[in-house]
Parts: C-alpha cells; sequence; structure tokens
C-alpha cells in the first residue's frame, strides 16, 4: 500500500473544506471497500479523511418520509423497528448483502458508493477503462459470466454490486447531498450512472461533494414485499442477480407495484414497463410471467452471460410470488 496521510473531520464543513483542498484525497468512512482498492492498487489516494465523526447516523421519520443518516451503520439500519415497520424492503436487502462483520462496519453512503466487483477492474495487469481511462476492456472479449446484461456500453459492462441500492432505487429514495454550493437532492434513479463514454464515473456526485443521508418516502409497501438474491454460494457472495418487489394488493389486485434488479447492469436496475404491466391484474403466476417477459425485453447479454437472461426471468416471478406470498 502507498503511504498516505489521515485528518479526522468532525463537521461537513471540515471534511468539504478538506476534500476541496487535495486532489488526491478521499473520505473513508466504514473502508471496507476503500481499503480493498488501495491494497490491490486501484486506488493511492495521498490523503483521507475519516469521517466517522460526523453527525449523520439518525434514522428518524420526518414529514411522512423516513431519513436515514448516511454514516448509519448498514447492520444497525437492517435491524432498526422503524425500517422494519415502514420499509422492510429495504432491511431484507441490506441483510442479504456481505457479512455481519462487514455490515457491522459498512455505512449507508460508503454502500452507494461503493465500486464494482468486475475482477478485471480489481487486476492491475489488465485493461480496463474504469479503472484507466481508454486502457481497454477485459471484461468484453474475457469471462463475463457474471456481467451485465442492460444498458452496458463498448467500453464497460460491469455491474453495480449493492444490494441495499436495488431496495432504494424501488422504493423511490432520495440521496441528501452537501458540498461546496450547498445541499442538494439527488433522485435515487439518477444517483448511479450508465457506463456510456465515461465508464470510470460511477455516479453524479462530484468529488468534494459529502453524502449526508437519504430520505424514503411513505408507500403502501409495507407487507407485500421481497428481496430475492441469486449467488454463487449462500453467504457472502455478490448477486449474480437479485430482484426487488413490491406489491401494493387490495381485494385481488395488484394496486401499485415496484420491480428493481441487482448485478445486471452498471446502476440499480428499475424494471417500470413491468411494474405496468402488474397494475390492476390479479397476483397470479401467469402475470408475474408476463412481467418478466416483459422486464427482459432489451437484454442484451455476451458470451458467457446469457443464462442471467432466464435466470432474471424466473428471479422476478419468484421474487413476485413471494412478495404477494402465493
Ligand atoms: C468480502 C466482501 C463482500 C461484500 N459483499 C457485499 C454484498 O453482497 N452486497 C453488498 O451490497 N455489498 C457487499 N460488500 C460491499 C460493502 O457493502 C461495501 O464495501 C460497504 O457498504 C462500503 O461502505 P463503507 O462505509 O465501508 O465505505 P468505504 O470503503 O469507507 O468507502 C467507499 C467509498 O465511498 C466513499 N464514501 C463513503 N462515505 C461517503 C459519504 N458519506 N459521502 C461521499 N462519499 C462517501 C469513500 O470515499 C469511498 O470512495 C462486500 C464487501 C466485501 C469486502
Ligand atoms: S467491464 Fe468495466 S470495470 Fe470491467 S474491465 Fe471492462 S471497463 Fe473495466
Amino acid at each position: 500500500m502507498n503511504q498516505f496521510s489521515y485528518v479526522r473531520a468532525t463537521t461537513a464543513k471540515a471534511a468539504i473544506d478538506a476534500i476541496s483542498k487535495d486532489k488526491n484525497a478521499r473520505f473513508i468512512a466504514g473502508g471496507t471497500n476503500l481499503l480493498d482498492l488501495m491494497k490491490s492498487g486501484v486506488l493511492a489516494p495521498e490523503r483521507l479523511i475519516d469521517i466517522n465523526r460526523l453527525p449523520f447516523k439518525d434514522i428518524i421519520l420526518q414529514n411522512n418520509s423516513l431519513h436515514i443518516g448516511a454514516m448509519a451503520l448498514n447492520s444497525e439500519v437492517a435491524a432498526h423497528e422503524l425500517v422494519k415497520t415502514h420499509h422492510p424492503l429495504l432491511s431484507q436487502a441490506l441483510l442479504a448483502g456481505a457479512s455481519q462483520q462487514l455490515r457491522n462496519m459498512a455505512t449507508i453512503g460508503g454502500n452507494m458508493m461503493q465500486r464494482t466487483r468486475c475482477s478485471y477492474f480489481y487486476d492491475t495487469s489488465m485493461p480496463c477503462n474504469k479503472r484507466t481511462p481508454g486502457s481497454g476492456c477485459g471484461a468484453i472479449g474475457g469471462i463475463n459470466r457474471m456481467h451485465a446484461i442492460f444498458g452496458a456500453s463498448d467500453q464497460c459492462i460491469a455491474v453495480h454490486p449493492s444490494d441495499m441500492c436495488i431496495a432504494l432505487v424501488a422504493l423511490d429514495a432520495t440521496v441528501l447531498v452537501t458540498g461546496p454550493k450547498g445541499n442538494r437532492r439527488i433522485p435515487f434513479g439518477d444517483f448511479h450512472r450508465l457506463p456510456g463514454d465515461t465508464p470510470d464515473k460511477d455516479n453524479n456526485l462530484a468529488k468534494n461533494e459529502l453524502i449526508t443521508g437519504i430520505e424514503i418516502p411513505a408507500s403502501p409497501f409495507t407487507k407485500n414485499v421481497y428481496y430475492l438474491k441469486v449467488r454463487d454460494r449462500a453467504s457472502y457472495a455478490f448477486a449474480l442477480v437479485s430482484v426487488a418487489a413490491a406489491l401494493d394488493i387490495s381485494n385481488n389486485t395488484i394496486r401499485a407495484a415496484r420491480l428493481a434488479m441487482g448485478g445486471v447492469a452498471h446502476k440499480p436496475w428499475r424494471l417500470q414497463e413491468a411494474e405496468k404491466t402488474l397494475i390492476g391484474k390479479a397476483p397470479t403466476a401467469e402475470n408475474f410471467r408476463i412481467a418478466a417477459t416483459v422486464a427482459t425485453q432489451s437484454a442484451r447479454p455476451y458470451k458467457h452471460n446469457a443464462f442471467k437472461v432466464p435466470l432474471a426471468q424466473n428471479s422476478i416471478v419468484t421474487a413476485l410470488q413471494k412478495a404477494a406470498a402465493i
């Protein structure tokens, strides 16, 4: 690991001032992704700004929305009564991520900002446009079993790895941000990016902006929800595909639906066309199969990941069945 200096910030202003002064500085929260990247030589920040003392840890109901501080730990959020009562889908998604030890260190802000788990990105002997713009992509002609089937570009086919973010895009969360120009709010679906010509950029946060929290509006999705994660082994693995499913059902009719997928695109992938097919319908396996077919119409698999298309369809049907309890 390269040498770096370390400073601890106790106010948001101090953290933002510190990062604005230094081109090669990074915030560090739980360190569970950043330190991995530093150890593998993907990143070599000269200065780390520790943000663990910042006062963004609260989990509260405010103006009918659930507000979760960016420094709250993944384990605390998953276990919190307000989260389990108002947004059980988020709790389920968090518990599907990583291991208990990691969830005890990982923060909400850090989880949103974690980088792709593409193995070529972590292998500094391989070309990677995300790590070194213009160097090429090892995955496109390589082993791309874990890679995207939606929204990829000819520069990068990596997927976004977070479980939590899949639930947050389904729940229409908002990201709360502060920076040198003040505060701003970013709809969750606009926070992460597709790779296009700039795969090195994972999201729309400026380098000197700090995530302070997320806000999740009240919703009817408190009962019929399910987060399904399909992975190569039972614990401690990133998703091959995952599905966040939420239904509002009354009198055997679906009044509202939310569907999003992980492990399939460079960003949390919301399935709005598929959601629309469910409205006004009965919660049956047949209607869920129609939604799954619509959801995968734009899929473009690569040499080693064509299996993800039927896997995604079957996972959508299963997640909806579990959510509807049929
Ligand atoms: C072995 C292993 C298995 C894992 N499995 C899963 C899994 O199955 N599912 C899953 O979702 N995740 C998984 N993870 C990833 C883990 O959830 C993330 O590493 C973690 O959430 C990152 O949070 P952190 O607080 O440790 O971030 P850090 O590592 O401290 O930071 C990550 C990045 O976020 C930036 N950052 C942190 N906080 C802020 C903020 N408030 N504002 C702006 N920038 C910020 C940092 O500068 C850094 O660039 C796994 C990780 C490991 C090591
Ligand atoms: S898929 Fe993206 S992250 Fe992976 S090697 Fe290609 S450019 Fe790099």
